[in-house]
């Protein structure tokens, strides 16, 4: 039936870490917002699986979930592409299908608004041809969305000096950006991201609004740069939002349903006195690197839910797992003796776990987290205290940002030869869950959540904002 009420069209771009994001905007919309939500799931070979293990995790009867086809792309890129060269043409590929799918939409209301993250912009000329109003979802802090209008209107010369001299970024109201956090291929002119992102840049500032995963306490300066327009005017069509804490709500199994081992183990063991081990969706580490977080976690002496995929080649000391590099279920990577000897102290759970629930677990005491957006959201709304170990894309910002700005994390220093060894990774363990400065942190990560609460709340930002993307909607279809 045709009705009045807005109605989103979302794009989820391929992988966990940007599906999720998405999903749970669209149930917020429905649920909270009254909108008709229609979520299009673009996948890649990977992502498959990444779908599948969403609708087996996640009540999503409720919205409306397309799966875009999966596209052959192998005449099309060379062998072994970079995984964001795979996903941008994916999306690309993926538009024919999109736009005949929303122009055929006809027993809802039409289609007001797209939403689409970082890598769905291509797909944002096609919205603006059919009428629509564009937002781009930034499921990352209001810093690094700063960074990213900042730079859209950038001065080269700024961006030289900063990647030759190593001087920090200086965004007119955000804290500084230091030159070994930023993400060098992106931001260094030269760097084979540099231009790619420029243009990204560019688009993002053209659409209708930048909504962002965060909330007032967490960001305060960076949200006011935004929200002032104080950020050289440069962001000049829309507004920006902040949307969060918007992370994934896991509905209970029913009454009688089985619980997932995980869980059940986690019921015996003492309140906030686990540590979870995880890097996010596809986050790997070197053998090398696998056996030095094993002994470390022995060494701690606490326990430990630690989730491992195989490791990758070489000494890369973090990357992003491949999965067509096989699934090895043996855990033969793992040190001689280690599984055994941690036996009911700890769990290790291989490829996937369910992340969410284990943080949201009473005895769940500390993250050690790659610090991938999600995810440390995910610890901060459950009030868990992290070891802030970054891998790639903009997580050292979020590092800094959790250990040196919220002091509810220690990062993890980078050690000669680029393996961090058993005594540092046994040592922040410690310090977090055995000692003083763990209490103060732990404290303070529950100050957060107690503000994202609020933010999410009748009267609280977040809820706000979506309103206002509601009325500007409405406004658009009349
Ligand atoms: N995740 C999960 N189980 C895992 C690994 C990851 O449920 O074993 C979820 C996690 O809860 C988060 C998302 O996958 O919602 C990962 O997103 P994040 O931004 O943290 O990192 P990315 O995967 O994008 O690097």
């Amino acid at each position: 039936m045709v009705t009045s009420k807005p109605h989103a069209i979302l794009l989820a771009s391929p992988g966990m870490g940007h599906i999720i994001p998405m999903v749970e905007l669209g149930k917020r919309l429905l649920t909270h917002h009254a909108f008709h939500v229609t979520i299009f799931v673009v996948t890649t070979d990977s992502a498959t699986t990444n779908s599948q293990i969403l609708e087996q995790t996640s009540n999503l009867s409720s919205l409306n979930i397309v799966n875009v086809p999966p596209i052959d792309l192998s005449d099309k890129l060379p062998p072994n592409p970079p995984l964001a060269a795979r996903i941008g043409l994916t999306i690309v590929e993926s538009i024919p299908f999109l736009r005949s799918s929303i122009t055929s939409i006809k027993d809802l209301s039409p289609p007001s608004a797209l939403i689409v993250d970082m890598f769905g912009l291509p797909a944002i000329p096609m919205a603006s041809e059919l009428g629509m109003l564009t937002y781009v979802y930034f499921a990352t802090s209001a810093w690094f969305s700063a960074v990213t209008v900042y730079f859209s209107a950038v001065d080269e010369k700024i961006m030289e000096t900063h990647a030759e001299s190593r001087e920090p970024l200086l965004i007119p109201g955000c804290e500084p950006v230091r030159f070994e956090d930023t993400l060098e291929p992106f931001l260094s002119p030269g760097g084979e991201l540099y231009e790619g992102y420029l243009q990204a840049a560019k688009d993002i500032v053209a659409a209708d609004g930048i909504l962002m995963n965060t909330w007032q306490d967490l960001e305060p300066s960076a949200t006011k740069a935004l929200r002032d327009n104080g950020i050289l005017g440069r962001f000049t069509k829309g507004e920006t939002y902040e949307i969060g804490p918007l992370v994934r709500t896991i509905e209970a199994k029913p009454e009688g349903g089985e619980k997932d081992a995980i869980l059940r183990w986690l019921d015996r063991q003492p309140p906030e006195s686990v540590i979870y081990v995880s890097f996010g969706s596809g986050g790997t580490m070197s053998e090398n690197q696998m056996r030095e977080i094993a002994l470390g976690l022995e060494l701690s002496q606490q326990r430990f839910v630690w989730v491992v995929r195989p490791p990758c080649e070489g000494d890369a000391s973090g990357t992003f797992f491949n999965v067509s590099s096989g699934i090895d279920g043996t855990l033969s990577y793992l040190p001689e003796g280690f599984l055994g000897r941690t036996e009911g102290v700890g769990i290790v759970v291989p490829m996937w776990a369910s992340q969410a629930q284990i943080l949201e677990h009473p005895a769940t005491g500390m993250f050690v987290t790659h610090c991938g957006w999600n995810s440390v959201l995910e610890s901060v709304v459950n009030g868990v205290p992290m070891v802030a170990w970054p891998l790639y894309a903009e997580q050292k910002m979020n590092a800094f940002m959790l250990s040196e700005e919220l002091g509810v994390a220690v990062r993890v220093k980078e050690e000669a030869g680029g393996v961090v060894g058993r005594e540092q990774i046994a040592e922040l363990m410690r310090r977090v869950m055995v000692d003083e400065e763990g209490v103060g942190m732990r404290s303070k990560v529950k100050e957060l959540k107690l503000s994202g609460e609020k933010a999410l709340c009748m009267f609280g930002s977040s809820h706000h904002s979506l309103c206002e993307i509601r009325e500007a909607c409405e406004v658009h279809l009349q």
